[in-house]
Parts: structure tokens; sequence; C-alpha cells
């Protein structure tokens, strides 16, 4: 097996410090983040990445990020040697939960509210530890890996922070979700972010990717874990992809930010700085 590169703190495919959510020159690379920000809304795009005006985060945002800081615990306990233990990865989901990334303010109608959602996490845990001794794995090659690479196919380098890579080089990526998933369509709905992460991965070790992983944590009344293997992505995705970061990196060198009106606008948080627009980026 070859390992993932050791890699310097300052180049060499290793992401800088920056987080890949909070803005910076929307030039300098591209994201799996800012591809589907800028191609869902490019006005959406320009006051969420660009101008980074922050709103209070979403309680279901917040939520997954704290069981994903649970997952991330046991794997990097797997990966490195830690306590991988039930207590261990609650105690980290709790803590996540409790201590909102950055101080963010967290959109909670109550504190009945926040307390009923912060109970949900311990079930679904355990449920997803449940069936990860079902199916027990081999050491993984890599979790939370900061990954860059700089491909002739693509007009920008790519960023992105693979939430485990397996022994065989297969990138998983953890969905947390209310409803049990249609596979078909979140196979579809996600292709850019598997895309992106083959690349990656493929840039980083030198080997072919075998296929991809999503995982979905189901918050139903008993929750499930469904794991969900894609194909790796074939040429005609890939040159899409490519094309599809061409489109970015031209309409940001254009400032080609203009409104998208649909039912992303449901769930928008812009929705007054939009309605000021009269045709020009600010
Ligand atoms: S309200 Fe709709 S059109 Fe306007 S920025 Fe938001 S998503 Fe885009």
């Amino acid at each position: 097996m070859i390992a993932l590169p050791p890699l310097p703190p300052s180049q060499n495919g290793h992401v800088p410090a920056e987080d890949l959510t909070t803005g910076g020159d929307p030039l300098e690379y591209v994201s799996v983040s800012r591809l589907k920000a800028f191609l869902g809304c490019r006005l959406r795009f320009y006051f969420e990445k660009v101008m980074v005006v922050t709103r209070p985060e979403s309680p279901n945002l917040h939520y997954g990020k704290a069981i994903h800081a649970g997952i991330q615990h046991y794997n990097k306990a797997r990966w490195r040697g830690g306590d991988a233990s039930e207590t261990a990865v609650i105690a980290a989901y709790q803590k996540a939960f409790d201590n909102p990334e950055k101080g963010a303010k967290i959109a909670w109608e109550s504190a009945d509210e926040a307390a009923a959602q912060r109970a949900e996490g311990e079930p679904l845990l355990k449920a997803f530890l449940a069936s990860q001794l079902l199916a027990p794995e081999t050491k993984p090659a890599g979790v939370e890996l900061k990954l860059r690479a700089e491909l002739p196919s693509l007009a920008l380098p790519l960023l992105g922070v693979i939430d485990l890579i397996k022994a065989d080089y297969v990138p998983v990526d953890y969905k947390t979700i209310g409803k049990t998933p249609n596979l078909s369509l979140e196979s579809w709905l996600h292709e850019i972010q598997l895309t992106a992460y083959t690349l990656l991965v493929e840039d980083a070790t030198g080997e072919k990717s075998p296929a991809n992983e999503l995982v979905f944590l189901v918050k139903t009344k008993t929750p499930k874990v469904i794991p969900h293997r894609v194909p790796a992505p074939s040429q005609v995705q890939r040159d899409r992809f490519a094309r599809l970061v061409e489109t970015y990196a031209n309409g940001v060198a254009n400032e080609d930010y203009y409104p998208s009106p649909g039912m992303q606008c449901g769930w928008c948080d812009f929705r007054n700085e939009c309605s000021k627009w009269k045709g020009g980026p600010s």
C-alpha cells in the first residue's frame, strides 16, 4: 500500500491554515463548498463567500457539525491510536455541541429545542458505532485530511478536507439527514463532491481510487446508518467537473454575480441584501 505522502506544513498538498469556509481570495483555489455555492446562486455566493456576511447558524447545521465531531474523534482514534470508546465519542459530540465553532450564534427557537436536539445525538452515534462493530475496517489511510491538487485539467487549484480515506483509497463522507435517503438521487446531488474527492485522493497517492462512499446517519425515531458505495467518477464526470471549475473561474474573474431566483431562495439568509441588487456585485 502506498501511504498518503507526509506533507510539510507549508506545501505539497496540504491546505493552508485558512478555513475553507471563511472567505479569502475566491480565485486562489476552488473547493466543493465554493463551487456548489457559486453554481447554486452567484449572488448568494458573493454575500456568503466573498463578502463573508455572517448569519446565525441553523440548528440542523450545528447538530450535523457536532455529530461530525463525534465521528471524527472515532476515526482519528482508530487512525492514530486513541480512545475510540462510546463514552469518548459521545463526549466529543457533546463538547462540539456545547461549544459552537468560532463562537457562532445558533438560531435556536428556545433552550428546550437545543436540549432536545442535543439528546438526539447520543442514540445516533450509538447506531453509528454499532454499524462499525458489525463491519470493522482496517486502519484508515487518512482522517480529516486537507488536500490540495494542482491539476492540468482544472482552471484553479482544488482544495478539500476529506472526512475519511479508507485503506483502499476510497474517500468517505458522512451526511446527517432527517429521513431515509433516495440513494440514486443522493449520488446525483453529490457528484461534484465525489468527483473532487477522487481527484484529490488520486493526486495525493498516485493510485486510482476504486469508488466513493457516502454514509448517511438518519435521524429517524430509531436511528439508522446507511453506507452507500458510488463508483469512481467516469471520464465524462471528470470532464464535467473541469468545465464547472472553468465556469467558476471565469465567473469570479468577471465578478459575474447575479441572482438566481428559485426554490433555493426559500432557505436563503440573504433575501434582504438580494432585494437591493440592481446589476452589480455590490
Ligand atoms: S434570495 Fe435567491 S436569488 Fe437572492 S441571493 Fe438568495 S438564493 Fe440568490
